[in-house]
């Protein structure tokens, strides 16, 4: 894959355009903001005196309605919950979306799925940065930017990429580096990683070993420190310089043990798990499961949200930080 830099791109396509930003969330709001402070023209959608109208025009970003900033952008880069998108759209935004726009996503969940299907004559991208929306802030703030994933799904202008690519650009995604894929591989891989990796992996790595130590009799306090406010050192030195540069500065003791346990997480039974975690995504097994449990009112989110509230690593895990956070 080529990674798009710098050198590969400019705002030309941006020049005379207006970009409405749908919802000032954890990405909207970053995105927003930083569109805005490199000369790009921005309306933010939003409803009426919420917290997002209020936030944007403290940030000093002109607000109206979600359908005025559909009728007003020429790029409408809908930045909601995924799970809102498809009632928002059809409502406040598909009216006006005339040949000629662009429709933009940071996440393909909603057209992957089928859930949005955009008019002929408008352009589909997606600029999705791979960073929550406070980092990619801070990064552009100093300068820099982190990296981000484009895709085109219709290309009626003939010129989408070069508005995704202005669009990364502007957001200084180009100084770390763009890569130019579909919307079906980052949507497939978007979800698998935060599941099986980064969110329900990491999780779950984290409560067994701690169930395993307090279970066994240790203090809940030490468990806490051993299984989860460690993770974060031992994350940075990877994410700093890799695998083998994290086991490089821990101790031989702890690369040893570390390097004899690995297989035991990454092994047949595990990979067969993430196999079918992963078949599930690509069927839109899970889509499915998580649209339907939404439209019920989320009762099984709110059943895992509250038991998990309740595990001692939460109740422990409150107390010990609120010691390490008293300064
Ligand atoms: P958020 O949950 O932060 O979005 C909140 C925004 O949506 C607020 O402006 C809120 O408005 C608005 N909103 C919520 N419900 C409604 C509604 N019913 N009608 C109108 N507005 C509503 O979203 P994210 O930033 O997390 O996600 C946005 C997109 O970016 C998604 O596609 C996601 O997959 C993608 N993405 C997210 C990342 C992240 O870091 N979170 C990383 C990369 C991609 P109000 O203030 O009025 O309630
Ligand atoms: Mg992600």
């Amino acid at each position: 894959m080529k990674l798009l830099t710098e050198k590969d791109a400019s705002v030309d396509a941006l020049q005379g355009k207006t970009i409405a930003i749908i919802g000032y969330g954890a990405q909207g709001r970053a995105q927003a903001i930083m569109l805005h402070s490199s000369g790009i023209d921005v309306v933010v959608g939003c409803r009426e005196n919420g917290p997002s109208d209020t936030c944007a025009q403290k940030d000093g970003i002109e607000t109206m309605s979600i359908a005025d900033a559909a009728a007003k952008g020429d790029i409408v880069h809908i930045l909601l919950p995924d799970e809102i998108q498809k009632t928002v759209y059809e409502r406040d935004i598909l009216p006006h979306l005339t040949p000629g726009k662009t429709l933009s996503f940071s996440h393909g969940f909603n057209i992957i799925f089928n859930r949005i299907t955009p008019p002929a004559g408008v352009d589909v991208i997606m600029v999705a940065p791979k960073a929550p929306g406070t980092e990619e802030l801070k990064e552009y703030q100093k300068g820099f930017g982190v990296p981000a994933l484009i895709a085109i799904d219709a290309d009626a202008s003939g010129t989408a990429k070069d508005t995704a690519l202005a669009m990364a650009h502007a957001m200084h995604f180009t100084r770390a580096g763009v890569l130019e894929c579909s919307f079906g591989d980052e949507t497939y891989e978007d979800l698998f990683g935060e599941q099986a990796v980064l969110c329900g992996g990491t999780v779950g790595l984290i409560k067994a070993g701690f169930e395993t130590l307090t279970e066994a009799g240790y203090p809940p306090e030490m468990a806490y420190f051993e299984c989860l406010h460690e993770l974060k050192l031992i994350v940075d030195l990877i994410y700093e310089g890799g695998i083998e540069h994290m086991y490089d500065v821990v101790s031989n003791t702890a690369e040893f043990g570390g390097r004899c346990f690995e297989d035991k997480v990454n092994n047949p039974a595990m990979k067969a798990i993430m196999k079918e975690t992963l078949k599930n995504i690509e069927s839109g097994d899970f889509a499915k499961k998580w649209m339907d449990d939404y439209v019920a009112g989320m009762p099984l989110m709110k059943k895992m949200r509250e038991e998990s509230k309740k595990h001692i690593i939460e109740t422990e895990g409150a107390k010990v930080r609120a010691l390490f956070h008293k300064e």
